[in-house]
Parts: C-alpha cells; structure tokens; sequence
C-alpha cells in the first residue's frame, strides 16, 4: 500500500503511521524526523532546514524534494510505504507524480483545532536520542527524564505556543489545499481523531476499508 497521511501538526500523524507500518509491513516515511536528525547530527540539510522550522515556516520544496527521491528509491519502499509530511504543498504533489510515483490513498486524519494546541503543548522530545514523549498520554518513568537513554526532555522549538499557531496558519494556507488536489483525482479517504489512539486507529481502518484488524 502507498499511503499519503495528512493532518493538521499534532493530529497524530505519527502514532497512525506506526500502526498502520506494522499492521502492512512498510516503512514510515516522515520527512520531519529525517530532518530533525539532520538538525540533530549538524549536517549542511539540518543547519539550512533549521533556519525555517524554527520560525515554523515550512522548509523550501527543493530541499524536501531531494530527501524523498531518495528515500523512495531504497530496498524497503518496494512494497509500499507511508508517506507522513509529506507531500505538503501543491506543488510537492506535483513533484510525486512526476518521480513516476502513484498513490494508492490518501488519508486525511482531522481533528479539533483546540484539541490540537492542547496536545502540542504536552510534547517533549529527548535531546539526546529524539525518543518522543508526552506529559499525559505518554509520561516519562521519571519526570524530564528520556526512558532510552536518560537523556533531557525538551519541548520542541517548533511545538512552542507562538510557533504552532504559525504552523497551523501554514498548514491551511499550504496544505489544506492538497485536500481538494487529491479529492478531485479520487483518492481521498477522511477519519476522525477519537479521544484514545485504538479508537482513532479503528476510525483510520474503516477509512482504508481495512476491516480484519485486531483493535485489542
Ligand atoms: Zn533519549
């Protein structure tokens, strides 16, 4: 299955990709997490990615473009993968059409503006390892403290109240489009965030028209 996941930051994204990656035995492609490791490890595609994220700008089409192309081109893509942050533009979806790449759906998860602003102000991430943490739903053994590596919890720079009202205003202004884009080519499936992630996961499968999963 080639998946696109698409959703407002902190819709949860993420933790939908990662079921959906075991449940079909393909990667999860996020171009934010490769990113945030180029950032991480110092290399020349962090320093310049971090210039935007950090103002909660998104980082230029070009750059993005290039990690794709070559993530997509890898061993493990070959039976499918799930696309999360990517495309996020128009003409990234343009782009994805013209590596020859097809899209077998694509998936809006949508919730609750306040829900979301709610949920991103609790993240926390390892400044050490990147493992992701979050004050409510998922709690460190010891408080401020990575479970992995004991490394310090942080919030990130990009999650911090101003920024994430940016990327939300980004994210109708840029991506929202890519709604009606992939509606019009008839691939365009919609699920509701629920309050715990089993329920949403459920939500998620009736979507994809997914019905044999175990929900327990
Ligand atoms: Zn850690």
């Amino acid at each position: 299955m080639k998946l696109i996941i698409l959703g407002e930051p902190g819709a949860g994204k993420g933790t939908q990709a990662e079921i959906l990656s075991q449940k079909f035995n393909i990667p999860t492609i996020s171009t934010g997490e490769i990113i945030r490791n180029a950032i991480r490890q110092g290399t020349a595609l962090g320093n310049e990615a971090k210039q935007y994220i950090d103002r909660g700008l998104l980082v230029p089409d070009s750059v993005v473009i290039d990690i794709i192309k070559d993530r997509l081109h890898e061993d493990d893509c070959k039976n499918g993968f799930i696309l999360d942050g990517f495309p996020r533009t128009v003409p990234q979806a343009d782009a994805l059409t013209k590596m020859g790449i097809t899209i077998d759906k694509v998936l809006s998860l949508e919730v609750p503006e306040e829900k979301i602003i709610q949920r991103i102000s609790g993240r926390r991430q390892c400044n050490e390892c990147g493992a992701t943490y979050h004050v409510i739903y998922k709690p460190p053994k010891q408080e401020n403290k990575c479970d992995v590596c004991g490394g310090e919890l942080i919030m990130r720079k990009d999650d911090a109240p101003e920024t994430v009202k940016n990327r939300l205003r980004v994210y109708h202004e840029q991506t929202e489009p890519l709604k009606d884009y992939y509606k019009n080519k008839d691939l365009l499936v919609v699920a509701y965030g629920q309050e715990e992630v089993k329920d949403t996961t459920k939500e998620v499968f009736k979507a994809l028209g997914v019905e044999d999963y175990d929900y327990n």
